[in-house]
């Protein structure tokens, strides 16, 4: 292990790996990531990558790469248990209105990204407890001892022990969900032949 991390990030998911990688990108040294599975890992995920998501794999620059292994989804139409549906109206672009690909493989590449781009990436390690002091956390505790930052990151998904053990939840990295979509009523919605091609 990195012995002077100047960050350690707890999980190597995309947001962990994409807050490694533009650390980086913006100057920070020595950064490490911790992740208790070894890659290629399972998550269970939907698996669809809206515009949003593209958009930041285009940054990080593994777009092309994610697209040329995942499914594209022109016309993405989806349900809400509500009854409310989403869809997305085509745009002339470089990206498709949706991706998706099997999370076993898309946080893999993002993985890499960041460790091509230098973040120390330490698989099978699993950070067992925070380090405390004065009410700040300070570093993690592993199996194998422990290391202090001069900052950290969670990265370990939802609900993540880093951010809800710390005073100011710091996950942070590509926005896998959500988007701005408008609901549209189920009565208002245009048959899906209505739509451009
Ligand atoms: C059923 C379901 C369907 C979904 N469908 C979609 C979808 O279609 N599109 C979409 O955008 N989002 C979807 N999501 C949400 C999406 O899966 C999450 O938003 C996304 O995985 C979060 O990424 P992450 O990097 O924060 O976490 P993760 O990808 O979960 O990565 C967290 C990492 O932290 C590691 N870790 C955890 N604890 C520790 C520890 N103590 N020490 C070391 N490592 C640790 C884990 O091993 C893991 O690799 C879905 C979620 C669910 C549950």
């Amino acid at each position: 292990m990195s012995s002077n991390p100047n960050v350690i990030i707890v999980g190597a998911g995309p947001s962990g790996s994409a807050a490694a990688f533009h650390l980086l990108e913006n100057g920070v040294r020595d950064v490490l990531v911790l992740d208790k599975a070894s890659f290629p890992r399972n998550k269970l995920c939907g698996g669809g990558l809206t515009r949003k998501a593209q958009k930041e794999l285009d940054r990080m620059g593994v777009y092309d790469e994610v697209a040329a292994v995942a499914y594209p989804v022109p016309k993405p139409y989806i349900v809400m248990p509500s009854g409310n549906a989403l869809y997305a109206r085509p745009r002339e672009e470089k990206l498709t209105q949706m991706l998706v690909l099997n999370r076993r493989i898309l946080d893999e590449i993002v993985m890499r990204r960041a460790r091509q781009r230098g973040a120390e990436v330490r698989e099978g390690v699993e950070v067992t407890e925070l380090v405390r002091e004065g009410g700040r956390c300070v570093g993690v505790r592993t199996r194998s001892g422990e290391t202090r930052p001069s900052l950290s990151s969670g990265g370990n998904a939802k609900p993540s022990s880093v951010a809800s053990a710390t005073p100011r939840p710091t996950s942070a990295g590509v926005n896998a969900g959500g988007g701005s979509w408008p609901p549209i009523r189920p009565e208002t919605r245009p048959p899906i032949d209505a739509w451009p091609a």
